[in-house]
Parts: C-alpha cells; sequence; structure tokens
C-alpha cells in the first residue's frame, strides 16, 4: 500500500508540513497548490526538498472549471493547463487533479466534456503527465462518481483516468458498491476522507469537517472495499480539510493519518479475504480484541501526598490489600477494583508525578491475547513504554495512551493471582472482616483533555481494540460547553471529555495538571443505596446535589416518591433509557479536580449519566468553591 496524505491536511509551513509527513511514514503528498503558492521556494526546490524527505509527489491539486466551457473560457482553461503542466515537469509529478466544474458558464453535456478530456490528454501527453477527474459532490453539471467515470469513459484516452473521493460519494450517499463495475486500472488516484454525520452545506461540510476515515460517521470502509474489488492499487491518499487540524499539531495529525489508514486498509482486509492479494494492504495485523476487564489502576503520587489518596480510598470502602516486593507501591482492592498507589521517587510513574501531580498513570487492561494486541498497537503506531523489570517481576507489554500515561496489556491466560502473588506479595482475595461498601470493580475512566485531541484519542482507541463510540454529546458547564464522547470495548468503557473553555471544570482540570489525564473513575455497585450507607457510615465526602435537580428528575421519570427521597437522601442521581436504569453518586472533587463516582447499571443501560452532567458539574464548582469566596 502507497500512502499518501494532502499538504492541506497538516498545518504549518511547507517544510514543518514535509518534516511531519515523513516522520509519519507517508510515502507521498498530495501537494496542493496554495501550499506551493504561498511558499518561496521555486518548484525545483520544492521538488528537491519532496524528494529529500523520501517522499513523491503523488498528485497535483487542484485543477478547477476545465470543461464543458465555452470559448473563449475553454481556450483559456487548456492555456492554464498547460502552465500547470509544466510546473508539475519542474516539481516532479505526473497525475494532476481536476475537480468538476462549478464555472457558471459551464454548460454540460457529457459527450462535451468527454471530448474536452481527450483534448486535455492529448495536451498532457505531450508534457508527459496525465489528468484524473473527481466529481464534486456540489459540482454543477457532474456531482456523482458515475458520472465522471462516463466522462472519462467516453474520453477514451490513456492519460486521462479517474479520481476517487470518498467524502464525494458517502456525503451524497451514493452507494460505494457501483464502484465495482468500475475497472481498476482507469482509477488513477484515490482519496479517502471521514466526517461526521452532521446535516449542513455539503461545501461548507466538506471545507471544515471533514475528518480522517475511522474519526467520523461515514462508511469509509465500505467505500474502500469497494475501490479494493477493483483491483486498484495506485496510492491511498488522505484529503482532509479540518479546521481543527489546520490548528493541531503537524506531527500528531499526520501520526493519526497514517494510524487512520492502516485501521481502515486493516478493516478492508478482514472484510474482503478473497481480495487480498489484488488489494492494496498492509502486513497482516492481528484482530482488534475487546478487553475483558480493567485489572487495576495506578495513582502516581508523593509520600506527602499518598496518605489523603488513601484516606479518600478508605472511605470509599477500598481496603489495604499488599505491598510491592521492589517498590514503593501499594495495593487497595474491594471486589474486583484494584488500585495501586506509587509514591516512587525515581523513574516514569515519578516523571508522572512531576507533571500532573497525583494522577492516575498506569490502566491495566485484561485481554485475549496481550502479545496480539501489543503487536497490533504497534503495528498502528502506538508508542510502547518498557521500563526495565526489576529482578523477580514479569514482563507485561505496555504502550502509552492519553497524555503520556500507561496502558498495560494483561494475558487473560496469565496466571492473575500469581502476578498478584509474584509482584505484591499479595494473598489472593481472601474473605476479611471489612465488608467494604460493595464495590464491584471498575465501571468507566474519565479522561479530560483539550477539545482538539478528541478525535486523537477517540481513534486510538477505536484503532487498536475491538471498539465502538457513542455519538458526541455537548455538556453544559456554568462556564462553557465540554463535548463527551464515550467508548466502550467490551470491558473497557471510557469516556472522552473535552474542554474548549479554560473556565469549565474540564478546561481549570486540564490547566492545573497541565495536560490530558484522568479527572474520574467510576466503581461499579449493585445496590447503590447499600453502597451510599456505607460510604456515608465511613465518612465517604459525598457531592452534595442541589435540592432542583429531584424535583425535575422526578417528574421528568415519573417515580416514585419513596425511591426519589431515597435518592435525594443519599444524593444519588438517575438516568433511564429503553434499555435500563442507572444510578450514579459521586466524591467531593479533590482540590486538584479528580474525583470518584459510583454507579450502578440496571437492565442494559449503556450511557454515562450525560444528562445529568450538568448539574454534576455545577454541584461540583459550588464544592471546590467555598461560601462567600468570589470565583477565581
Ligand atoms: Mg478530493
Ligand atoms: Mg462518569
Amino acid at each position: 500500500m502507497k500512502t499518501s496524505i494532502a499538504t492541506v491536511t497538516v498545518s504549518g509551513t511547507l517544510p514543518t508540513k514535509l518534516a511531519a509527513i515523513a516522520a509519519a511514514g507517508f510515502d507521498g503528498i498530495e501537494i496542493f497548490e496554495q501550499d506551493f503558492l504561498a511558499s518561496d521556494f521555486t518548484p525545483a526546490e520544492v521538488g528537491r526538498m519532496v524528494r529529500d524527505h523520501g517522499l513523491q509527489i503523488t498528485l497535483f491539486q487542484p485543477f478547477r472549471d476545465f470543461e464543458a466551457l465555452p470559448e473563449p473560457h475553454r481556450s483559456r482553461a487548456f492555456a492554464r493547463a498547460e502552465r500547470k503542466f509544466e510546473l508539475m515537469n519542474q516539481l516532479g509529478t505526473d497525475l494532476m487533479l481536476v475537480c468538476s466544474s462549478v464555472h457558471p458558464a459551464a454548460m454540460g453535456g457529457i459527450d462535451r466534456m468527454a471530448q474536452d478530456f481527450r483534448d486535455l490528454g492529448d495536451l498532457a501527453a505531450k508534457h508527459g503527465v496525465r489528468v484524473g477527474y473527481e466529481a464534486l459532490c456540489w459540482g454543477r453539471h457532474v456531482f456523482d462518481h458515475r458520472d465522471a467515470w462516463e466522462v472519462v469513459r467516453r474520453a477514451d484516452h490513456p492519460q486521462v483516468g479517474l479520481i476517487l473521493d470518498s467524502f464525494h460519494t458517502l456525503a451524497r450517499r451514493i452507494d460505494p458498491d457501483t464502484i465495482r463495475a468500475i475497472p481498476g486500472d482507469r482509477i488513477f488516484f484515490v482519496q479517502l476522507a471521514d466526517a461526521p454525520a452532521i446535516p449542513m452545506d455539503l461545501l461548507y461540510w466538506s471545507r471544515h469537517f471533514r475528518n480522517m476515515p475511522g474519526e467520523g460517521d461515514l462508511d469509509v470502509t465500505g467505500f474502500m472495499r469497494a475501490v479494493a474489488a477493483t483491483g486498484y492499487d495506485g496510492p491511498l491518499s488522505l484529503e482532509i480539510f479540518n479546521d481543527q487540524f489546520r490548528a493541531g499539531l503537524p506531527r500528531m495529525v499526520a501520526q493519526d493519518g497514517h494510524r487512520s489508514l492502516i485501521a481502515l486498509m486493516d478493516s478492508v482486509r478482514r472484510a474482503e479475504p478473497a481480495l487480498t492479494s489484488a488489494a492494496p494492504i498492509p502486513a497482516s495485523l492481528p484482530a482488534p480484541a475487546p478487553v475483558s476487564h480493567v485489572e487495576f489502576i495506578e495513582f502516581a503520587t508523593t509520600p506527602a501526598e499518598a496518605p489523603a489518596l488513601e484516606a479518600l480510598l478508605a472511605t470509599a470502602g477500598f481496603a489495604r490489600a499488599g505491598a510491592h516486593v521492589s517498590k514503593p507501591v501499594t495495593l487497595w482492592r474491594q471486589g474486583g477494583a484494584n488500585v495501586l498507589v506509587n509514591t516512587g521517587e525515581a523513574g516514569f510513574t515519578h516523571s508522572t508525578y512531576l507533571t500532573h501531580g497525583t494522577t492516575v498513570s498506569e490502566i491495566a487492561l485484561m485481554v485475549p491475547d496481550a502479545a496480539a494486541a501489543f503487536a497490533r498497537a504497534r503495528g498502528l503506531l502506538a508508542q510502547p513504554h518498557g521500563e526495565e523489570p526489576a529482578a523477580g517481576e514479569l514482563r507485561i507489554p505496555a504502550i502509552r495512551g492519553v497524555g503520556g500515561s500507561v496502558l498495560r496489556l494483561l494475558d487473560e491466560g496469565a496466571d492473575l493471582a500469581g502476578i498478584w502473588q509474584v509482584d505484591f506479595a499479595a494473598s489472593p482475595p481472601e474473605p476479611t472482616d471489612d465488608p467494604g461498601a460493595g464495590i464491584t470493580g471498575i465501571d468507566h475512566i474519565g479522561q479530560t483533555m483539550a477539545y482538539d485531541e478528541m478525535l486523537s484519542w477517540s481513534l486510538f482507541y477505536t484503532a487498536i481494540f475491538d471498539a465502538q463510540k457513542a455519538p458526541m454529546v455537548d455538556v453544559a458547564d456554568p462556564d462553557g460547553l465540554v463535548r463527551s464522547q464515550a467508548i466502550w470495548a467490551g470491558g473497557l468503557r471510557v469516556t472522552l471529555n473535552g474542554a474548549e473553555a479554560r473556565h469549565t471544570l474540564a478546561g481549570r482540570f486540564i490547566e492545573d495538571s497541565f495536560g490530558a489525564s484522568v479527572q474520574h473513575v467510576a466503581f461499579s455497585s449493585r445496590d447503590i443505596f447499600a453502597t451510599a450507607e456505607a460510604l456515608a457510615a465511613r465518612g465517604f465526602a459525598v457531592l452534595r446535589i442541589g435540592v432542583n435537580y429531584y424535583a425535575d428528575m422526578q417528574a421528568r421519570f415519573g417515580l416514585p416518591d419513596a425511591l426519589v427521597r431515597r435518592m435525594q437522601t443519599a444524593q444519588i442521581m438517575y438516568d433511564e433509557d429503553e434499555r435500563g436504569q442507572f444510578f450514579q453518586l459521586y466524591s467531593q472533587p479533590r482540590e486538584d479536580g479528580f474525583f470518584f463516582e459510583i454507579v450502578q447499571r440496571d437492565g442494559d443501560y449503556q450511557g454515562y449519566g450525560a444528562s445529568n452532567a450538568p448539574f454534576r458539574i455545577a454541584a461540583q464548582k459550588r464544592a471546590a468553591r467555598p461560601v462567600g469566596m468570589p470565583r477565581r
């Protein structure tokens, strides 16, 4: 598979873009004319720079408003084209994209357009270049790849081929399987982009909201399966116009792009196994696997700050269950929830503490095959994390996740009791006098990040694991908007919360903790009312929810008075959907903004109480600000 990306996708000057694109592992670039014009380099210099990065120019674009024009526009269009062909020779590229015309004078007529392309093909041949025709979904007469193909077919010229763009096909809901009838050798180039399903003007949607395959809601896999079926073996190129990407970090955007292409071609290969010989595919990756459950989370902290954290865990019903054989790490346990508290003053965990303060530095995921999950993650460009294991310690593969934290991959086949016994001298879970508070495990993990990192991390999870994502929801904070995206992969549930405004709870958290990290951990309970009572007895500082919430909630769901009174007494919030019921309660936020949540899911409720979030956030802000104190 030859991979390519349009220079317009990545932010920065041309040299910055090229460095980022090359570092991400692409083979080539589509050079967007404006990026060339805006630079100070001659065409020959640009060509040399591109080649010096080990890249090739796969496409020169765009050439607009060419076909079906009356004179004198027609002659001028040909003169323009000839100048671009000369420029392409200097740049060192042989393919130009001609997008379907939006010119007010364009007359239409398939045969007229075909004749124009036949003549353009002759001109291109003289310059040793080729042209590809792309149907813009807002084109004046041609806005469907089937019509563009008919023009190319009738032009019947070896220098003239078709360019397909997943956005233009899928945005118009054209069945991508119509591509299967096109000969692969007549397709000169394939551009890929996804987009969120937002109803809006096609041109505006395309210019501002495209994103990487897998980041949006379009069936890019279905599109690419059809392309692969034609036998097309040319470049696969990302052409993404996205306001966030244009302002984002070039290397991060470029790496996400390469990751998205690898994941896309991996899913094509799985869906079309018969095409493996013809389709341009990457080396095979292990299949994406769901996570069985979160085995533990680890906090990075210090001897000075650990007591407050451990006191919070104790009031939440956790008991100290062991200590690491060689490191200053203690194990706190309740039901199936394991929490490690690491006060080490060297190594990765400590540097995490130095960056973020007391924070979750590691999440351990139980997967069916840790070696396979690690190989897949590596194939998808995840950064490995390796600290040399101390003598007697087990070697467990790990990758870097959100905010530089670690995702450790534990193997289901491994002797788990053994791991705890070897590393922690912890006895297997044994009956204890401490009944805890009825917490049974980890339900979900809330990671807070800048809004413009959200797509990146949702792609990370959905590409590596067998994961699904819920539609993004907007959560109103008193001081701005927070976006929330839930992702689940079997027993791993994460909510990604993206802050756009600095004064939102999430925004303050990012500032205070110097970047993305875990802001809350939600534990599960089978009887949240009993848990609430046990927590109260232990002195757990529960978040006080406003009284108006309960009156409204009762009216919304028509719940019995007694139940609502019980919830209000325990400060439990409620949600339901057609599949089940959901109860949740929160701790008071720590000074650094971190908090615990406890949830009970009944039936098959799959959400996170998003409708409660504005009231919870308002309550947390009240709790974080002493009464009478002005807002910071
Ligand atoms: Mg395009
Ligand atoms: Mg939550």
